[in-house]
């Protein structure tokens, strides 16, 4: 049975995207079967693996209103043994048109099921704030993955998250677990880093990866060639980084999982 990982944070811009785009593009590198999802309306994930977002015509958002079976919406993405369900702004939509929908926060759950056991891994992107989007993916997901960036107020909005992380497992989904918490564009050269690395390690006892993302240009460019690092700079601290955080992924995996 495949990990639904939901890469979730609140805050904008602290690398939940590229995070989502490159951890999925190692784990099918590593040989595992993938599916990336694709649930923010921005459709950064999507164009960030090759896809065009506004050439879509079915995307998590037709998949979300019952309009049409996930098998329809599954798209190739550049990397070999990676799929995508793609999203673009339609889906900002999506949250006031599921007010009154019976059930609405397990519509991505319930859409999944016909293709979750043909994937070792699905990696879901959320955009930046608690909404349905978000409690819908956090509703289909196994483990959260929260990206943190290494600045001044990492902390901040943190405990409102695990708050809503909380709610969702007493409320929604008991079987919803923390997958862990990376830090994201470390700089090896200020002090500031470092400190937010130990500050957010004495206040959390969540699992923290041993892997942190450096600050890389090369990840910041990737997306605009439309491919994730490993295809844009393979030898890239940025692509070296993230294929040691799959690893941990799909370690932490077979310790617990099976
Ligand atoms: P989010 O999805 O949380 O809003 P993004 O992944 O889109 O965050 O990242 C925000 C910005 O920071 C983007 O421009 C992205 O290219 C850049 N970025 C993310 N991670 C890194 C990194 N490790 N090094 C350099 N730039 C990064
Ligand atoms: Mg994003």
């Amino acid at each position: 049975m495949g990990r639904v990982i939901v890469v979730a944070n609140q805050k904008g811009g602290v690398g939940k995207t590229t995070t989502a785009i490159n951890l999925s593009a190692c784990l099918a590198e590593a040989g595992k079967k993938v599916l990336a999802i694709d649930m923010d309306p921005q459709g950064n994930m999507t164009s960030g693996l090759g896809v065009d977002k506004d050439e879509i015509e079915k995307t998590t958002y037709e998949l979300l209103l019952g309009e049409t079976e996930v098998k329809e919406c599954l798209q190739k993405s550049v990397v070999e043994g990676l799929d995508l369900l793609a999203s673009n702004i339609d889906l900002a939509a999506a949250e006031i048109e599921l007010i009154g929908e019976e059930e609405k926060e397990f519509i991505l759950q319930k859409a999944l099921e016909p293709v979750r056991n043909q994937y070792d891994f699905v990696i879901i992107d959320c955009p930046p704030s608690l909404n349905i989007l978000t409690i819908n993916s956090m509703c289909a997901a196994d483990t959260v993955l929260v990206p943190i960036q290494c600045e001044y107020y990492a902390l901040e909005g943190l405990s409102q998250l695990i708050h809503t992380i909380n709610l969702v497992q007493e409320r929604l989904n008991p079987n919803l677990e923390m997958e862990g918490v990376v830090f994201t564009m470390y700089d090896a050269r200020t002090n500031l880093s470092l400190q937010v690395v130990e500050n957010v390690k004495s206040n959390l006892q969540q699992t923290i990866y041993k892997t942190i993302i450096p600050r890389n240009v090369r990840l910041a460019e990737a997306p605009s060639h439309g491919m994730p690092i490993t295809l844009y700079d393979t030898k890239s601290a940025g692509a070296e980084s993230y294929r040691l955080l799959a690893e941990e992924v799909i370690h932490r995996g077979e310790e617990e999982w099976q």
